[in-house]
């Protein structure tokens, strides 16, 4: 049996849409790093396990529940690492 963190997944595919919005957020892998973690850190896990179906599938209904958290979470956590670069 094995189980994923779909959470992970869902975090990573929006943040691309989050630093086209924050045009003055650092893309660098650091930050994009660093962002995730703190977003992470601060969002619920959500795990499935792997073998129940499809991972499309799973992916999809964590981000239609999540969006709007995962956004907000992103927001700060580009704020939080653009006032304390450790790149
Ligand atoms: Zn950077």
């Amino acid at each position: 049996m094995a189980y994923k963190n779909y959470m992970e997944d869902a975090v990573i595919d929006e943040l691309i849409g989050v630093l086209e919005q924050l045009k003055e957020a650092c893309a660098c892998e650091r930050c994009r790093e660093d962002i995730v973690t703190y977003a992470l850190n601060r969002l619920p896990a959500k795990y499935v396990a792997t073998d129940l179906g499809n991972v499309y599938t799973k992916l999809h209904q964590v981000k239609a529940q999540a969006k709007t958290d995962i956004v907000v979470r992103l927001m700060e956590a580009a704020k939080v690492v653009k006032e304390n670069p450790r790149h």
